[in-house]
C-alpha cells in the first residue's frame, strides 16, 4: 500500500476541496468537478505507479475532455484566461476563478505545472503530434506570451468599458474562436518548429502565472548525482527543454517543467 500512498493523497487533497467549496457555495456541483478531477489524476498517478505507459494520457483525456465539452461547450463556462478575466471584472467567484486559482495561479505552489502535464485540453490535442522530442533548439520567443496575456486581459477589459451588452453569450463564443485559434496555430507551429509543445513554449498567455509560481513547486523533479552518468538522455527527450540534472530552482528552463516524467522513465541510470 505504501507506495500507493501519493494517489491516495492525491485522492484526499481533491475531495477536501470538493466537500469545501461545495458546503461553503452550497452548490453541489463542485462536488462533482473536483471529486472527478481527484480521480482521473489519482487514477493516473496509480497507473503511474504500476508502470502503465499511457498513464499520463488517460489523465489528459480524461480531465480535458471534460473541461473542454462539458464544462465549456455544454455548460459555457469560458476557461479561457478572457473568461478568469471575466469573472475577476465581474466580482464572482466562479468555475472559471476558482478553476485558476486551484489549477493554474496557487496549486502550482505545490504541483508546478502538472496542469501542462496532465489536464490541459490544447496540450491534450498537441501532443498526439509527431514531435514528442523537440527535434531543433528551442526559440528565443518566449516573449510573445506576454503579448498574448496583454490582449487577453484587453479584450475583455474594452467590453467592460464600452459597457456591451450580454457579454456572457461573447464570453462563450470567445471561448469556442479561441480554442479554434489555440489549435489551428499550435498545430502549425508544432511542424514548424518540429516540436509538439511550440505553443505552450512561445505563445500561451497562461504560462505568465504559471511559470512564476512553478518556480517555488513542492513537487519537482530532482537528479541523485551519485548514479548519474551525464549521458545526456534526460535533456534530449525533454518535451520542455528542461536541464534536469541541474537541481537548483534557477536550472535552465526549470519553470517549463510539466511532470510528465519521460525522463524518470527514460533514464538509465534510475537517476531521476
Ligand atoms: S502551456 Fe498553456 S497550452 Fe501548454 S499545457 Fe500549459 S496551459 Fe496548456
Ligand atoms: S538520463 Fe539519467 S544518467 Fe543520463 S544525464 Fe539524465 S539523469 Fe544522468
Ligand atoms: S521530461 Fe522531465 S524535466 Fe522534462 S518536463 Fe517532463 S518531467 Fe519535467
Amino acid at each position: 500500500m505504501k507506495k500507493y500512498r501519493l494517489p491516495i493523497i492525491m485522492l484526499a487533497v481533491f475531495e477536501i476541496v470538493a466537500v469545501m467549496l461545495w458546503l461553503t457555495k452550497d452548490n453541489l456541483f463542485y462536488l462533482f468537478n473536483f471529486s472527478y478531477i481527484g480521480l482521473s489524476i489519482s487514477l493516473g498517478v496509480f497507473l503511474f505507479i504500476r508502470k502503465y505507459k499511457y498513464a499520463r494520457r488517460i489523465v489528459q483525456l480524461l480531465v480535458g475532455i471534460y473541461m473542454l465539452i462539458y464544462l465549456g461547450l455544454i455548460c459555457r463556462e469560458n476557461m479561457q484566461i478572457e473568461g478568469f478575466w471575466y469573472y475577476l471584472f465581474t466580482g464572482v467567484f466562479e468555475a472559471a476563478t476558482i478553476h485558476y486559482a486551484v489549477a493554474k495561479i496557487f496549486g502550482p505552489l505545490i504541483f508546478g505545472r502538472g496542469w501542462c502535464g496532465y489536464a490541459c485540453w490544447t496540450a491534450m490535442v498537441l501532443d498526439f503530434l509527431p514531435y514528442k522530442e523537440p527535434k531543433e533548439p528551442r526559440k528565443k520567443l518566449g516573449w510573445i506570451r506576454y503579448i498574448t496575456f496583454t490582449l487577453s486581459l484587453v479584450f475583455v477589459a474594452a467590453l467592460f468599458l464600452a459597457k456591451v451588452g450580454n457579454i456572457e453569450r461573447i464570453m462563450f463564443w470567445a471561448f469556442v474562436i479561441g480554442n479554434m485559434a489555440y489549435y489551428g496555430i499550435g498545430i502549425v507551429l508544432a511542424f514548424a518548429f518540429k516540436d509538439n509543445r511550440a505553443f505552450c513554449k512561445y505563445i500561451c498567455p497562461i504560462t505568465v502565472f504559471l511559470k512564476p509560481m512553478s518556480y517555488f513547486s513542492l513537487i519537482r523533479i530532482k537528479c541523485d548525482k551519485e548514479k548519474c552518468i551525464s549521458c545526456g538522455k534526460c535533456k534530449r527527450i525533454c518535451p520542455m527543454n528542461v536541464d534536469v540534472t541541474d537541481n537548483s530552482r534557477r536550472r535552465e528552463n526549470g519553470t517549463e517543467c510539466i511532470l510528465c516524467m519521460e525522463c524518470v522513465k527514460n533514464c538509465p541510470k534510475n537517476a531521476l
